[in-house]
């Protein structure tokens, strides 16, 4: 049988059908509008309630500070933006970090070329934000930090408690992009003192195209979409019913499933790590060894080219990634390797394998004894390790 190893969790995952079931009957029984008056629709206003409910107790907030949206991407859009204008009375200064998604990097990129000026923090090499620099970087026009909970590259999860601290010490707003950390790690807004959080569906088994911002009461935000009055009138548009209970279900399931499902998946990490670096010689792990998400393993491998690791791998039935899905076609090296201080030759050489609810122990042994085949047999082809070799290293 041929194989077939889904190891790109980060990018998507699959849909549970337990989602897809609950999702189907908004497509063809309750299709109506949930904004309509008639008794008709008012069961897809309730679900879509229901859902704000689920949402909510996920992260120990109210209903009303749920927005649903498009997904991570708009998410973070709207935070930014929406900041940066509802508080330009008080400054025009964002900080972030070097690490952030693109979501997260292009939206400062915009920003800072209409009149707001963004500090990118740096990270040390484990990807971790560095605190003193971020402290260093307030301002008293500084409006809003936004730091990532967990990387979808390297996996590294942030101190997110402390940068909290920091900046309601400093009465500055915070946001975080999420969507890696939602459904995998437990997240409460007030412990962590989290204004504004992004989230998206398709990341815990959910379907594309829809998520949430995550918005405290009292914040200032505006309308990022303009129309009807959905979302108490801050996000308007014909509410995605199917693609809500979707997302619904696929965070109450998350959320049920947390502990076992994690427990799992890092051990099954921690074998791959493990024996990846003690079988293959001249690799290493990228981000932090502890401090990281249950299904995130990244590696780099001297003397080898990420984009010929990826296509060997995927001739032998495995899905992974070099970077994040954006950078991937592009010759850049990922800029979160290059934030952790790896020379651009050892970051070309980088592997990303994201682990799901059904990666199993056999799967792992597979891609393991792949793996060292492909490595070993790019690096014979490698004139920079033929003269490594001559020089004497082994
Ligand atoms: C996937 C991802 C996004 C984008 O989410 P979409 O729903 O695909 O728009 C943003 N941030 C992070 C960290 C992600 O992993």
């Amino acid at each position: 049988m041929e194989r077939f190893i889904y190891l790109d969790n980060a990018a998507t995952t699959k849909a549970a059908p337990e989602v897809v079931e609950a999702m189907l009957p908004y497509f063809t029984e309750y299709y109506g509008n949930p904004s309509s008056v008639y008794g008709f629709a008012a069961k897809n206003k309730n679900v879509v309630d229901e859902q704000r409910d689920v949402i909510a107790k996920a992260l120990g907030a109210n209903s009303n500070e749920i927005y649903f949206t498009a997904g991570g991407s708009e998410s973070d859009n709207w935070a930014l933006k929406a900041a940066a204008e509802a508080y330009k009375d008080k400054g025009r200064h964002i900080i972030t970090t070097k690490i952030e998604h693109h979501a997260i990097l292009h939206t400062g990129e915009y920003l800072e070329k209409n009149g707001c000026e963004v500090t990118y923090v740096d990270v040390d090499e484990n990807g971790t934000v560095k605190l003193e620099d971020l402290k260093k970087a307030i301002r008293p026009d500084t409006i809003l930090i936004s730091v990532m909970f967990a990387n979808n590259e390297i996996g590294t999860i942030q101190p997110i408690e402390e940068i909290g601290a920091i900046a309601q010490e400093n009465n500055i707003l915070f946001h975080t992009d999420a969507v890696q950390a939602f459904g995998q790690i437990p997240i409460d807004v007030d412990r962590c003192n989290i204004d504004m959080l992004s989230a998206s569906a398709h990341k815990l088994n959910g379907p594309k195209g829809v998520g949430f911002l995550y918005i405290r009461k009292g914040v200032k935000i505006r309308s990022f979409i303009h129309g009807g009055g959905q979302e108490r009138k801050r996000r308007a548009g014909t509410s995605n019913v199917p693609g809500i209970v979707g997302l619904g279900t696929a965070t109450e399931r998350a959320v049920r499933t947390m502990e076992e499902r994690t427990g799992k998946e890092r051990e099954l990490r921690d074998y791959l790590i493990d024996r990846v670096l003690s079988e293959i010689p001249h690799s290493r792990l990228n981000g932090h060894r502890t401090e990281r998400l249950p299904n995130n393993a990244n590696f780099s491998f001297q003397f080898v080219e990420g984009e010929s690791l990826l296509i060997k791998l995927d001739m032998k039935g495995i899905c992974a990634s070099s970077g994040s899905a954006c950078t991937s076609g592009s010759l850049d090296p990922s800029h979160v390797l290059l934030a952790i201080g790896l020379p651009h030759e050892i970051a070309h050489g980088s592997l990303r394998l994201t682990l799901g609810e059904e990666t199993t122990k056999e799967d792992i042994g597979y891609v393991i004894d792949t793996l060292k085949e492909i490595v070993s047999g790019l690096r014979e082809m490698s004139p920079l390790y033929e003269d490594f070799i001559k020089k004497g290293h082994k």
